[in-house]
This record gives structure tokens, C-alpha cells and sequence, in this order.
């Protein structure tokens, strides 16, 4: 090797970083259009002017130009800065801010202004708080409520470590439209992915919103490609039937940056559709699956097929 190249070698080898894993080439259905549109340039706008934080910039979320060119944003409360660390979210770690009190009535706001029919709202992990943030999640409700009372409410909520119950309680009194909290992995693989959470705590987590009100729609969503086999997978399916979720979204995990988890395998269409047949086989009242499904993507439409196929289904029993 001559000087030069020996020199740049060695210093591209002190510069890596000791964890970062390898990226794996995206495979043509995985593409997507860059943000361009008025529509993007609007939604950023007000989101920088009502001091919003959304998962979808936080979490490089690949549907982006797709959702906000629509004005579908999904508001990430509490801040924009995560008590935890999983390997496999982009969205900043460390300690957070004070919680902004303003920021349930910046969310009232965007939602009128954007025009939507039905809201995403999520959060950072708030292991600092005493209530986790379920107060916070509360307000939100209680603020959309009155400014666009026909405005539908999902919420999209951590596991409220060691707080789940009185978290969950709380949030149900203020009756969210859906209830959606996701199982990310299967079990085998939280140690590394998920390692601050419990699986059986998240799936008691769901459990207790339908104990509480099963009139509540509950939704949970994995991502594959972390190294999952199709045996563990059908159990989450089953996992989540038994805790009586009615929806269940999967999508293709993507690798945020080099320091994140690496992709395992791209899972084709063809074993999306695969998955969402037996998902449907086992008695979810909606599945959607495929690569670029994120537990927000296409959440309004959802949301109305999500609530005939239930008065579908109360209609055959009725008839029965
Ligand atoms: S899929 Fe969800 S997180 Fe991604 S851009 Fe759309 S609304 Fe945002």
C-alpha cells in the first residue's frame, strides 16, 4: 500500500466507530420520494412554530414526503428527547426537558390547522416523571377534545415502566379513540433491541386497556428484519390476540444510522402478505403489513376500516 493510501487507511480505522454495524443495500422496494413538496414545506413550518416535536422527523421516518405532502404528522410530546436507548430508534437520548405546558394546546392547534380528521400522538420514554407522562398524554386529549371535538384520538404510548397500571387508568378516563402501544420484537430479541422494557410488561400494558374499556381500539405493531424467525412472529400474533388487540400493523425495521441496530434481512412483499394472512387467520380485525408500514402510516383511513369491520362483526353476531 503506498504512503498516502496507508495513511488515509489507518485513519478511517481510528475514526470508526468500535459498534457500528454494517449497512445492507436497500432493495428496490424499499425506495422512497424525498420530501419535496408545498405540503412538507407547510407542516414543517407550523411545527417549528408551535415548538412541536414529531416522530416522524425524530425517528427518520422513511414515509415523510408521503404523509406530511397529506398534513399527517404524528406529534411526539413530552419533548424530543428519550430517557432510554434501543437500538433500534433514532430519536435523541439523554435527559429531557421540563415538560413545555403549552405544548397540549400547540398539538390542539396543529390539528386544527392541519385540517386532521384523525391524530397520531406519541411520546418520548419519560422514565423521569412520576406519572411517566401520562398527565401530559391527558392533557393532549382533553385540549383536542375541545378545540376539534370530531377530531379521532390515537395515542401511541411508552410502556409507563413500573407505572403502567395507574398510567394506563388515567389515560383511559379521558377516552383516546385508540389505544396503541407496540411490542417492537419478539421476546428473544428485547435483551438487544428493547433492552429498558419487558415483553409480558407491554403485553399487560394492552391487556389492561381493554380490561379498563373494551370499547377502546387497541393496535400494536413489530418491526421484522431484526433477526426474528416466522415461529416467533406467529407468536407475538398470538401474544397480542390473547391480550384481545384488534390491530396489528409490521413494517420493515431500517437501520437509522450505523450505530443502530443492523438489518438481518429485507423481508419481501411477497412474506408481508404472507404474514398479514395468517395475522388475519388468527382474528385481528385489521392487519397491515408490508415494508414501509409504520404504526402511524395511513392512520385516518385505518381508523374508519378499523371501525366498520368491528360493526361488521357485531352485525353477524347480532344476526347469528
Ligand atoms: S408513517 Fe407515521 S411517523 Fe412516518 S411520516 Fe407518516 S405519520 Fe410520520
Amino acid at each position: 500500500m503506498a504512503s498516502g493510501a496507508l495513511h488515509r487507511y489507518l485513519r478511517a480505522m481510528s475514526e470508526a466507530d468500535p459498534i457500528a454495524a454494517p449497512r445492507m443495500r436497500k432493495p428496490d422496494w424499499i425506495r422512497v420520494k424525498a420530501p419535496v413538496s408545498a405540503g412538507y414545506a407547510e407542516t414543517r413550518k407550523l411545527m417549528r412554530r408551535l415548538n412541536l416535536a414529531t416522530v416522524c422527523e425524530e425517528a427518520a421516518c422513511p414515509n415523510i414526503g408521503e404523509c406530511w405532502t397529506k398534513k399527517h404528522a404524528t406529534v411526539m410530546i413530552l419533548g424530543d428527547t428519550c430517557t432510554r436507548a434501543c437500538a433500534f430508534c433514532n430519536v435523541k437520548t439523554g435527559m429531557p426537558r421540563a415538560v413545555d405546558p403549552l405544548e397540549p394546546e400547540h398539538v390542539a392547534v396543529a390539528a386544527a390547522e392541519l385540517g386532521l380528521t384523525h391524530i397520531v400522538v406519541t411520546s418520548v420514554d419519560r422514565d423521569d416523571l412520576p406519572d411517566g407522562g401520562a398527565s401530559q398524554f391527558v392533557k393532549v386529549i382533553e385540549a383536542l377534545r375541545r378545540s376539534t371535538p370530531s377530531t379521532t384520538i390515537e395515542i401511541l404510548t411508552p410502556d409507563f415502566r413500573n407505572k403502567a397500571e395507574a398510567a394506563v387508568e388515567r389515560i383511559i378516563a379521558a377516552r383516546p379513540d385508540v389505544y396503541n402501544h407496540n411490542l417492537e420484537t419478539v421476546p428473544r430479541l428485547y435483551p438487544t433491541i428493547r433492552p429498558g422494557a419487558r415483553y409480558y410488561a407491554s403485553l399487560r400494558l394492552l391487556e389492561s386497556v381493554k380490561r379498563h374499556d373494551p370499547s377502546i381500539f387497541t393496535k400494536s405493531g413489530i418491526m421484522v428484519g431484526l433477526g426474528e424467525q416466522r415461529l416467533e412472529v406467529h407468536q407475538v400474533m398470538d401474544d397480542m390476540r390473547s391480550a384481545d388487540v384488534d390491530f396489528l400493523t409490521m413494517g420493515q425495521y431500517l437501520q437509522p444510522t450505523p450505530r443502530h441496530a443492523a438489518v438481518e434481512e429485507f423481508v419481501t412483499p411477497q412474506a408481508f402478505s404472507a404474514y398479514a394472512a395468517i395475522a388475519r387467520a388468527k382474528g385481528f380485525l385489521l392487519v397491515a403489513a408490508s415494508p414501509l408500514t409504520r404504526s402511524s402510516y395511513h392512520a385516518g383511513d385505518d381508523f374508519e376500516r378499523m371501525r366498520a369491520a368491528r360493526e361488521a362483526k357485531l352485525a353477524s353476531v347480532r344476526t347469528a
